[in-house]
């Protein structure tokens, strides 16, 4: 085990460390026809070669790296049937329809993942559905937390979540740092890059062509439909897919995309295996745990490691005083870990929209796109693979706020960095306030 964890190489992850082997995918050379090309090989793009199979079409996958490169391979593993916008500020600004489709639509990502690991056979993924545990960090945000879900249980018919004291916090996650919190059980975790492993080799076994190494430099129309150029290849089809999420910059053919994204760092460490007797104190309900702070941080045990993540660099590369940020919160939550050497730290990039939902549909009429996921993906997108079948298939679900035509692009484009900062300092000042 490394004893200095700040000389650990950054792009150092616990998944990639703990993962099944990657099978390795042909590099695209010469010309291919498919009825869909996919840019991207992460949920997204995945689950939708999946669903446009089983429509009878013939989808072929390129990844600009290796499958899972992206946020797929790096997030968090936390499955939760929410976006970042509440359903209760949804309700007040859109109405009561529009708020129970979005929650219709959050609960149908969930049961998505759990179909797609049934379905693949994916137990590496070590999917559980033990719930989640809100915790909250001060008087206020206890107060707006249980507000919140007492409105869903009355509004939503949300019976499930349940309201918890500071013991009940306590005895959930083994610290002392929070007044209380919200429990909801239909939460779950997932070994995120088993999970993406497992989908790409099931596509590809459903006799799905995936390219890595592969990115698409030139996405052009042609008489019969659009051509996906790589430096070694093409292929043509009737309709194409972006499945790039925050890394839709990687080449010019998909920068455009980026332009309705923020893209912002988040980070994660894993500690060392902790000893039996530590491991068994803290997070003893093996549930996933976040806190209430705009800022928010979380945490959950994995293999008897404590993996918390929260806020990472700003701008393109990691840094390591994001790194040390992220374990003085660690240890703040829990002293007991004080002493204890880390022994993974990793990063990538969460795509941030300006109405904090993602967006999915029609471009034009040979492109689609889905994106923006606000960090709260591994469930939507793998959810989303289906609703691009149906658009592929001529039809149009109803997918409220996520509607293609609700994109906006991000007004002072250029200015987003410093503006990502600016709102971040404002939320941490918030959040040591007590606000
Ligand atoms: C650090 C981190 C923690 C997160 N934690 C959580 C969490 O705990 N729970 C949760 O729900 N969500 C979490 N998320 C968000 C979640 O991981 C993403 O929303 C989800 O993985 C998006 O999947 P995707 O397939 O759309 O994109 P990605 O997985 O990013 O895949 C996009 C792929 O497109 C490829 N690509 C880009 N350009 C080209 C091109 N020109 N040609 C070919 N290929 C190209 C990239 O190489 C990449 O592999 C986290 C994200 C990050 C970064």
């Amino acid at each position: 085990m490394t004893r200095d964890w700040r000389a650990l190489p950054s792009a150092n992850s616990l998944w990639e460390a703990t993962a099944e082997p990657a099978r390795d995918f042909p590099v695209l050379s010469g010309e291919q026809q498919a009825d869909v090309v996919i840019i991207g090989a992460g949920y997204t793009g995945l689950s939708a070669a999946h669903h446009i199979t089983k429509s009878g079409l013939a989808p072929i996958v390129l990844e600009a790296n290796r499958p899972g490169w992206g946020a797929s391979g790096r997030n968090g593993g936390v499955i939760t049937a929410k976006f970042r916008l509440s359903f209760r500020e949804i309700d007040a600004v859109h109405g009561r329809a529009m708020a129970k489709r979005m929650y219709e639509i959050a609960h149908e990502s969930t049961d998505m993942v759990e179909e797609l690991v049934s379905e693949f056979g994916i137990t590496s993924a070590n999917l559980t559905r033990t719930g989640q545990v809100k915790a909250a960090h001060n008087e206020t945000t206890l107060k707006a937390a249980i507000d919140e879900a007492n409105w869903m249980t009355r509004e939503m018919g949300s019976a499930e979540v349940r309201i918890l004291d500071k013991r009940g916090v306590r005895d959930e996650t083994g610290s002392d740092s929070f007044v209380g919190g919200v429990l909801n059980p239909g939460s779950g975790g997932i070994h995120p890059l088993n999970y993406l492993r497992g989908l790409a080799d099931g596509v590809a076994r459903r006799g799905v062509p995936i390219f890595q190494e592969s990115p698409v430099t030139k996405l052009r129309r042609d008489k019969d439909g659009i051509v996906a150029e790589t430096p070694q290849g093409a292929v043509r089809a009737r309709q194409a897919i972006i499945a790039t999420n925050s890394y839709s910059d990687l080449t010019g053919a998909t920068a455009q995309m980026q332009r309705t994204l923020i893209p912002f760092r988040s980070a994660l460490i894993a500690t060392e295996k902790l000893p039996r007797n530590l491991a068994g104190k803290l997070m003893p309900t093996g549930r996933t745990y976040t806190e209430t702070k705009r800022m928010m941080r979380w945490f959950r045990m994995v293999d008897n490691r404590v993996v918390f993540g929260g806020r990472g660099a700003f701008g393109k590369q990691d840094s390591q005083s994001a790194f040390d940020a992220l374990r003085r919160a660690m240890v703040g939550i829990f002293p007991e870990l004080a002493d204890v050497t880390l022994a993974y730290k990793w990063s990538g990039l969460v795509a941030m929209t300006l109405d904090s939902v993602p967006h999915i549909g029609r471009l034009d009429d040979r492109t689609l796109v889905s994106m923006g996921y606000n960090g709260a993906g591994v469930a939507m997108s793998s959810l989303m693979g289906r609703y691009l079948a149906a658009y592929v298939r001529g039809e149009s679900p109803d997918l409220g706020l996520l509607d293609v035509s609700r994109m906006k692009a991000i007004p002072f484009y250029p200015l987003r960095e410093p503006a990502v900062r600016m709102v971040a300092g404002w939320y941490q000042f918030l959040d040591a306030i007590g606000r």
